[in-house]
């Protein structure tokens, strides 16, 4: 899966290897290293906060190209585009 992406779904903010969330058990880690799970005290943060714009975001939304979703992002494109695209009969 090299086609996966992770970066801010608000800002598109990329998290790099040494960037470091903490829990509120104090540990200090990168989330994306273990799916938000905390490597010490095992709680898992479904939501993940942006460093860049310190909004909190689904941490399952932070990941782009996954297969499933690229499909459904190409059905609504699609969407849009034949409704941009409709003739003007007027
Ligand atoms: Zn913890
Ligand atoms: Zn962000």
């Amino acid at each position: 899966m090299e086609d996966l992406e992770i970066y801010c779904p608000k800002c598109t903010w990329e998290p790099q290897a040494d960037d470091m969330w903490e829990c509120s058990c104090g540990h200090s880690w990168n989330t994306f290293d273990t799916h938000g799970k905390c490597p010490s005290c095992g709680y898992v943060w479904l939501d993940t906060m942006c460093p860049s714009c310190l909004k909190w975001s689904k941490h399952h939304d932070w990941y782009h190209n996954l297969p499933g979703v690229e499909a459904l992002m190409d059905e609504i494109a699609e969407t849009v585009e034949q409704k941009i695209y409709l003739p003007n009969k007027a």
